[in-house]
């Protein structure tokens, strides 16, 4: 930044915005589209540009309720007006226990304890902590695609991309991770329907040559990938995965960041395969963009988490759980996991028929309004992350917010709030679809 922009008082945000690879981590700015905006209200983000953008990313997967829905707005802002910290522990406040109270129903399996924190990374590494002193076993396995977040733990589970990992080694030991079941590039050649479920099969091989099954806690697993490529399993994976963890008394969790709070049709994806875990990471969707997440298993598990194993300064904060409270609320009386399941499979109908047929279109594959489509090459059938980034940019001019994922960039995830009309749904299909046939 020069001399004449450090030294001013006012500068404007875009000489801010101009300068942000000095001011910030180039691991920041160095991602897409990184769009200047104001505010955002509802499915829209408002640009400095004075242009409106339709947000279907949801800020990534994490106002599903909408950006700042005015009842997030007014919970937030009177608990502001009560109390901002606590921490936990040391003193004990209403949202954070009428918070888990309320979010007991809605979870699957009978999960029923919580300990909050602040980010999925977090609720990832709780996961396994737990996971670990709870069976004292060292082992986890965990899948190819996978991305469970950024810091020691997570980054040492995550695989969606080795750049992820680069530098970092070594990372956290006893981990293993194994092929998913990635059935439109099977890892082992095989064709969806007319195989031995290898990727079942290769957990079994790990027990028999690697790590004996009385030495794994947990077996992680996103029940879809979501930055690996928006990668929907077969159920019998997520069964499978079940009934091996059933034998060998080992943990299952579900990495539920991304899935979870009515993005692929019910409140988590548990409940759309009816696969219940042992213990589930949340995050993103719960409180609306306001920090939260938690590490979620049944009762007499967390009672094994004894004091002082685990802690926390800001996880569970008030204004936080009041905002996930309120987020809550609208969920219930907006039936927005039904709306995620029927907008979802008219999403899907229309990107089936009207680009399925494409040679460069791979595959359209999701659940609820989870929905990825993944682009190939025409001649070679290879990942074509170029593609990827034409049709981002086209939609980005057109008004609408995309982004990709996937190993290779290959894929375009279309998330968009779920609470999303029809008409504006079908708007942001229609400006996807227009740029992927161009
Ligand atoms: N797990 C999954 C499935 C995610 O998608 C993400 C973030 O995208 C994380 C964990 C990490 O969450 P956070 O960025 O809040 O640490």
């Amino acid at each position: 930044m020069g001399d004449d922009i450090s030294l001013a008082g006012d500068i404007s945000f875009a000489a801010l915005v101009e300068n942000m690879n000095d001011l910030l981590s180039a691991s920041l700015t160095d991602d897409w589209p990184n769009v200047p905006v104001e505010r955002a209200e509802g499915i829209y983000f408002f640009g400095s540009d004075g242009r409106r953008y339709m947000d279907f990313t949801s800020g990534m997967a994490t106002v599903n309720v909408g950006h700042r829905h005015p009842e997030v707005v007014k919970a937030a802002k009177e608990q502001i007006d009560r109390l901002i910290h606590g921490p936990v522990g040391v003193v004990m406040y209403e949202p954070i226990l009428r918070l888990a109270h309320e979010l007991r129903p809605a979870l699957p399996g009978g999960l029923d304890a919580f300990f909050f924190g602040n980010s999925g990374a977090e609720a990832v590494e709780g996961a396994l902590k737990l996971a670990r002193y709870v069976t004292e076993r060292p082992g986890i396995i965990c899948f190819y695609g996978g991305f469970h977040g950024r810091t020691y733990g997570a980054v040492s589970v995550t695989t969606s991309r080795a750049k992820y990992r680069a530098h970092y080694e070594p990372l956290v030991g006893a981990i293993h991770p194994l092929p998913f079941a990635y059935c439109f590039r099977c890892p082992y050649g095989q064709r969806r329907g007319h195989c031995a479920m290898e990727c079942l099969a290769a957990v079994r091989l790990l027990f028999d040559h690697v790590i004996a099954p009385s030495e794994v806690a947990a077996i992680l697993v996103e029940p879809i990938q979501g930055e690996g490529g928006y990668i929907v399993p077969p159920v019998e994976f997520l069964r499978g995965l079940r009934a091996i963890c059933d034998e060998h008394g080992i943990m299952l969790i579900f990495d539920e960041v991304q899935t979870g709070f009515g993005r692929t049709g019910s409140m988590f994806a548990a409940q759309t395969f009816s696969v219940d875990p042992d213990v589930m990471a949340i995050a993103k969707g719960i409180a609306s963009g306001f920090p939260l997440s938690a590490t979620v298993a049944r009762r007499e598990v967390m009672a094994r988490w004894t004091a002082g194993a685990h802690g926390t300064t800001f996880g569970g904060n008030p204004v936080s759980c009041a905002a996930a409270l309120a987020t809550l609320r609208v969920f219930q009386r907006e039936g927005l996991a039904e709306k995620s399941r029927t907008l979802g499979e008219h999403a899907m109908k229309r990107l089936q028929a009207e680009l399925g047929g494409r040679p460069a279109v791979g595959e359209v594959r999701g659940r609820g309004l989870m929905i990825g489509v993944e682009f190939v090459d025409p001649q070679t059938g290879a990942p074509d992350p170029a593609a990827v980034k034409r049709i981002l940019k086209q939609c980005l001019d057109d008004g609408l917010i995309l982004y990709p994922c996937g190993t290779h960039g290959q894929a375009i995830r279309f998330i968009p709030p779920l609470v999303v009309t029809r008409a504006e749904l079908d708007l942001g299909l229609d400006i996807f679809i227009r740029a992927a046939s161009a």
